[in-house]
């Protein structure tokens, strides 16, 4: 559970409403982004303060938007790094300052995740090593409706052969999603894809992270206070 201020210090979490941004950026966009050219080039030190040799990030939380779910994968997992990756300036400023405030408010916990400001469409291989990662999440991505912006959904055919490169084999997707068409879209990409298949039911529902996806990150808490749908699709990299 996160505390919100440090009695003694006045520490406090940052709020949410100093870091509002309109809700769409354009993917595909040429947005000015730095971006290190090898993986071996970040300096993931400075990310998570308690690395150890050998250690790397294992959890990717793709589109992470204000890190409810980055704080639960942090709780979960102690002992495994976890990366939120964001687009939107203000809204990853907010996770960064969200993690440092954690920090500080619960010593020793939360050096586990961490945030990057990136377009995850276009520098996951800058990022992450071939086989890199143990799973991903994809929480509530944004919908795209018309036919035209198809194109910007974070789920289509290229970017899954991206998605295939950094996932270890037997590596999971998450995927969970408000809107039932993009949900159908999500899980027809992902079974035309040679390298994914979806999990069973009782696999899906057997998976300690499953019934965290449906409230822990700020977007499924508002699906749930509305009383909206929920469509999970958890995949496995073959
Ligand atoms: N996963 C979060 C949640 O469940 O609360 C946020 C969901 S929000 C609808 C989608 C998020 O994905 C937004 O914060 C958006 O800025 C981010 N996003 C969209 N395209 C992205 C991209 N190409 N790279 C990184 N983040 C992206």
């Amino acid at each position: 559970m996160e505390m919100l201020q440090d009695p003694e210090s006045g520490i406090s979490l940052p709020q949410k409403r100093y870091y509002r941004q309109r809700a769409h950026s354009n993917p595909i966009a040429d947005h000015c982004f730095d971006y290190p050219a090898h993986p071996d080039d970040v300096n993931w030190q400075e990310l998570y303060p308690n690395l150890t040799e050998g250690q790397c990030v294992e959890f990717a939380d793709i589109g992470c938007g204000y890190g409810g779910f980055l704080v639960t994968l942090g709780d979960m997992f102690p002992d495994r790094l976890a990366i939120g990756l964001e687009i939107r300036v203000k809204v990853s400023d907010y996770v960064m300052d969200r993690i440092k405030a954690l920090r500080i408010l619960h010593p020793g916990k939360y050096n586990n995740i961490a945030c990057l400001r990136t377009n995850a469409m276009k520098y996951l291989p800058n990022y992450f090593r071939k086989a890199q990662l143990d799973k991903m999440f994809f929480l509530y991505p944004d919908p795209h409706f018309k036919r035209a912006k198809h194109k910007w959904r974070i789920i289509n055919q290229a970017l899954l052969s991206e998605y295939a490169y950094v996932l270890r084999k037997e590596g999971l997707v998450y995927t969970m999603t408000d809107v039932e068409d993009l949900h159908k879209w999500i899980v027809q990409h992902m079974l035309q894809h040679p390298l994914f298949e979806r999990l069973t039911n009782e696999e899906e529902i057997s998976d300690p992270i499953t019934s965290k996806l449906y409230q822990s990150s700020e977007e499924g808490a508002k699906v749930v206070r509305n009383k909206g749908a929920h469509f999970l699709a958890i995949f496995r990299r073959l």
